[in-house]
């Protein structure tokens, strides 16, 4: 009997000892590709036919001197974007990476009118999703929040005086987007105040987080905080007059989680931001509007962008942000990631049905004294 145990044992061992030979010695994972930007990216670089040109991913990330990879149908393009969002997702265990960028000690007070926060927004997302930022986040923070967007609405202007039409097409196209921050950008010069910050109308913006990350540098210098979504520059092609291009490569923020800019730094990229040049700009190098802020930054003026882990997009899992941690983070945000639907993790008190974006619950977490947050709500 012990025999016979024995031999199993045996040949348990050799099959588990072939089974990880086997997987050592397979093929290596293939070099990861762009890790982000889905729909926006494919969109941006779709031609006037709607198809991706897939060696339009020259502007695919590519570590400096590695081989830009060829994509050759949107099916595969799509795969490809899943597998290295993976890989360069969380480490396993669920432990989150050391973020950097974090809040240092204060170095300026600043109040709520310091700061100009631009919201992206089209006509048809009013009600969809802007509606559900005024009931929350934007109803504390009415003097900071600007609201750009591309058509009227007189419901939405009675709720706030800081609509911004932008006159710019309602298209999700890459000139349509680079429109729209060309006007963020105008807008924010014009306001005087201390930081520029951009978000999208699926961001949640946690204010106090926000004032307490920025007022730990000082705006005159020049900052640019957020998170890259890929994990490595993005590999552009620059043209530098009407028939040379060179290759350039930077780290952009990515414009889903949000990013800010102080002042100091927004001056410095009048020559390439401010009236008609942004959109020039973003001709240049043929990529969206927050790749193009990027470029500006850290490839025009050396300006090397400050990681921050309390952005959040919904390219990443945001069941990792731990709701014990809410209040430090500074954006957050709600969509698809792998083809489900990603929020926040947040126990009550709005049911997932009631509150699937998790919005609600937050904004109670955030501020329980909300007149609609329920009294009873434990957390
Ligand atoms: N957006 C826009 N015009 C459009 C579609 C979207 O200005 O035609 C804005 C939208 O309001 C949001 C941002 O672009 O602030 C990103 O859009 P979305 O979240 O739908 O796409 P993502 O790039 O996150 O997949
Ligand atoms: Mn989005």
């Amino acid at each position: 009997m012990l025999k016979r145990c024995g031999r199993r044992l045996l040949l348990a061992l050799a099959g588990a000892l072939l089974a990880c030979l086997l997987v050592l010695t397979a093929d290596p994972p293939p070099p990861p590709v762009p890790a982000e930007r889905g729909r926006r990216a494919l969109r941006s670089l779709a031609g006037p036919s709607g198809a991706a040109r897939a060696p339009g991913l020259e502007a695919a990330a590519a570590a400096p001197g590695a081989p830009v990879r060829e994509v050759h149908s949107l099916s595969e393009y799509f795969s490809l974007l899943t597998r290295s969002r993976r890989d360069a997702g969380p480490p396993p265990g669920g432990v989150p990476r050391p973020a950097d960028g974090r809040p240092r000690s204060p170095v300026e007070q600043l109040a709520p009118r310091d700061v100009f926060i631009a919201v992206k927004t089209t006509k048809k997302f009013h009600r969809a999703r802007l509606d559900l930022l005024l009931e929350t986040w934007i109803s504390r923070h009415e003097e900071m929040t600007f609201i750009f967007t591309d058509g009227e609405d007189e419901a939405l202007a009675r709720r706030t005086g800081h609509v911004v039409n932008t006159n710019c097409s309602a298209a999700h196209s890459r000139q349509a987007l680079s429109c729209k921050m060309a006007v963020e950008y105008d807008r924010f010069i014009e306001s005087g105040r201390k930081w520029f910050c951009h978000v999208d109308d699926d961001n949640y913006v946690n204010v106090r987080a926000l004032l307490r990350l920025l007022g730990s540098y000082p705006h005159t210098q020049d900052i640019y905080l957020g998170k890259p979504s890929l994990d490595r520059p993005i590999q552009a092609t620059e043209r530098v007059s009407e028939n040379k291009v060179r290759p350039v490569h930077f780290w952009f923020a990515t414009g889903g989680a949000g990013f800010c800019i102080s002042r100091g730094l927004a001056l410095k990229m009048s020559p390439w931001a401010s009236g008609g040049h942004f959109l020039s700009t973003a001709e240049r190098i043929r990529l969206p509007d927050d790749c193009t802020v990027g470029y500006i930054v850290e490839a025009l003026l050396g300006v090397p962008l400050v990681r921050c882990g309390l952005f959040h997009s919904h390219l990443e899992n945001l069941q990792q942000v731990p709701a014990s941690a809410l209040h430090e983070q500074v954006t957050l945000s709600y969509g698809m990631f792998e083809n489900k639907r990603n929020a926040v993790h947040i126990k009550g008190p709005f049911s997932v049905e009631a509150d699937p974006s998790r919005f609600r619950s937050i904004h109670c977490h955030l501020y329980p004294d909300t007149p609609w947050c329920p009294r009873t709500a434990i957390f």
